[in-house]
């Protein structure tokens, strides 16, 4: 069974710390696994009036997108067994839980 990481699903959420206020952030949604930093959407005043803002680029860089097909990185058979990625450490899906 295949396995990839959360990060790698449709609709994926990432969480950008404001660089000014220390305990806000932004919410950067990923539509699409395949997504460049220009198709990302934020939630910050910066990107609803322009367009864009830095909060993509952050928010791509940080994107794991591990799959067990491209690796390179293996997973151990714990994390095979708890679902964990070896890149990023969060969740994994399993394949089969799509069919
Ligand atoms: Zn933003
Ligand atoms: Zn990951």
């Amino acid at each position: 069974m295949t396995q990839r990481c959360v990060s790698a699903e449709p609709w994926f959420e990432v969480f950008v710390p404001s660089a000014t206020e220390t305990d806000k952030g932004y919410r950067v949604l990923v539509p699409w696994p395949d997504d460049q930093a220009d198709d990302l959407t934020c939630e910050c005043m910066s990107f609803v009036h322009r367009g864009h803002c830095h909060h993509q680029q952050e928010a791509f860089n940080s994107l794991c997108r591990w799959t067990s097909v491209d690796g390179p990185e293996e997973q151990t058979k714990e994390q095979r067994h708890h679902h964990i990625c070896p890149r990023c450490e969060d969740e994994t899906i399993g394949e089969a839980e799509f069919e």
